[in-house]
């Protein structure tokens, strides 16, 4: 009997009745082999990007199709990696939806680079685990120099910069819905501690009970979801007839919270929301959360990228006023999920409020750098700082603006084509690299038309609703999106709209 079967306390013939390759240890399988298994996969993946545009962007399954694919149980002895590539094409590609197709035009686009790619292997290579200071010094200090730069590439105040030598700094994490709650916390943290300096005779629970948050009805439903998670009441805000959040609407509703014996602590705004990307009124916004106490968080998730170029900087205006702000470089910044970006002015709100200390996670150095352990949820943080380092290095800031500007006006030529089709109408101001449109027709038609065009499979957009208006939403997704793919995108839209109108 050998080794591996021994310890699966089975016969290693009975296992598989065939001629096996021989059993290897651990480290002669790594050393002999797996190491060309990466240079073999970095092939499949150039080759999976180049040739992206061959395939279907939505894939045709059903649910449940890949069970029958596999085995019911993992091999007890090892599967040959020829298997295993072959399974890619068989097994997983039927199922992929191809975010980076410049045929996918839904949601907002998720980031994906060379550079990016070959960090992440790096990173799973050190794998470490960079909860504190210690646990990895050069995952936690990269962090905090990158955060410096990308702030400073999008212009933000140095308040928030840890190299302005104040309170202020960045962190990385996972998903803008994370920013979102994790600022809501160290605002509720902040608030509790304001009212209690007042009225120490009240509980925790009593403050809690009172407090109350605003964000646009136009938010990402994020927003919603930290204020469950977060257990507090928040309000949503009807935004004016451009769809931007305005101060006098959180003017008005801080009022009457206040008068109704309500404590406001905690507001939202968006910078590019995901039904229409429009931007909530900042600069009129900042100064109520000021005069009110109320911590402002703003969403600048798909946006924000965009601050690296100045002439968009005119939609952040006002940022000053923020106590924190964060946008995904994971979505249009050539990072690849995940690496949503923060910046909080006092994180010594989120430091304070999520501080546990336990012995096995102390260490000398406590203090002098940050632990980032305490300005987010889990414990656990990858080396994600390396991708952001590697994709500023070898981009540089000139070429990721030109990816930018590229998309942006991609976007502008859509529009284009659109409006010189009267049966069609775009339904908002087109700023970054969203075009939201409709047929001049009922909500029945534009679902029908959105539906048969996802049907055909040549193209994937998704719908959205804003005061009972449905409309398509086409965003710039692709990093090898050229012109002539945006040709193509509309000539699939309007043929479908052709038989849509015929029948
Ligand atoms: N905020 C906005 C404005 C978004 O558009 C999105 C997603 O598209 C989110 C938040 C949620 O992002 P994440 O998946 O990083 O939580």
């Amino acid at each position: 009997m050998d080794r591996l079967a021994a310890t699966m306390g089975q016969p290693r013939d009975d296992v598989r009745g065939e001629s096996r390759p021989p059993l290897f240890s651990q480290f002669e399988m790594e050393a002999n082999q797996f190491k060309d298994f990466a240079k073999e996969m970095i092939d499949y993946v150039s080759g999976y990007l180049e040739n992206i545009r061959d395939r279907r962007v939505l894939p045709t399954v059903e649910p449940g199709y890949l069970r029958p694919l596999i085995p019911d149980s993992a091999p007890v002895v090892p599967d040959k990696w020829e298997d295993v590539m072959a399974d890619i094409e068989r097994v997983i590609m039927p199922g992929v939806t191809h975010w980076h197709s410049p045929r996918f035009h839904a949601y907002f686009p998720t980031a994906n680079s060379y550079p990016a790619i070959v960090a992440d292997i790096l990173s799973g290579a050190i794998a470490c685990i960079g909860f504190t200071w210690i646990a990895s010094p050069a995952c936690t200090e990269l962090e905090v120099v990158m955060l410096d730069w990308l702030g400073k590439m999008i212009g933000l105040p140095d308040e928030f910069l840890a190299c302005s030598g104040g309170k202020g700094g960045g962190v990385i994490q996972g998903t803008a819905s994370e920013a979102t709650l994790v600022a809501l916390l160290g605002a509720k943290a902040r608030a509790i501690a304001d009212v209690k300096r007042e009225k120490p005779e009240m509980s925790d629970a009593d403050i809690v009970a009172k407090l109350v948050g605003y964000t646009s009805s136009q938010s990402h439903s994020s927003v919603e979801r930290a204020g469950l998670l977060g257990g507090i009441k928040l309000r949503s805000l009807q935004p004016d007839d451009n769809n931007r959040l305005r101060g006098e609407a959180l003017e008005l509703a801080i009022k009457e919270d206040r008068e109704a014996g309500l404590i406001p602590f905690y507001a939202v705004a968006t910078l590019g929301t995901t039904s229409s990307c429009t931007f909530d009124h900042l600069e009129e916004l900042g100064p109520v959360c000021n005069a009110n106490n109320v911590w402002l968080h703003v969403d600048a998730a798909y946006a924000g990228s965009a601050f690296i170029c100045p002439e968009f900087r005119y939609l952040m205006k006002g940022i000053e006023r923020a106590d924190s702000f964060n946008f995904n470089p994971h979505k249009w910044l050539l990072v690849n999920f995940d690496c949503s970006t923060m910046w909080l002015k006092d994180p010594s709100w989120l430091v304070n409020a999520f501080n546990v200390d336990p012995l096995y996670l102390k260490h000398e150095q406590q203090g002098a750098a940050p632990d980032y352990r305490h300005w987010q949820i889990p414990l656990g943080r990858r080396f994600r700082a390396l991708k952001l380092w590697f994709v500023l290095r070898l981009y540089g800031i000139e070429n990721l603006q030109a990816h930018i500007r590229k998309h942006i006006e991609l976007a502008h030529y859509f529009e284009s084509l659109v409006r010189s089709d009267e049966r069609f109408e775009i339904t908002e101001e087109v700023l970054m690299g969203l075009v939201c449109f409709r047929l001049k027709n009922s909500n029945e038609v534009n679902e029908a038309l959105l539906k048969r065009l996802n049907g055909r499979g040549v193209i994937h957009l998704v719908p959205s609703k804003i005061r009972d208006v449905y409309f398509l939403r086409l965003a710039i997704c692709s990093r090898f999106t050229e012109k002539e793919d945006i040709d193509i995108s509309w000539k699939e839209v309007k043929d479908t709209a052709d038989e849509i109108l015929k029948k």
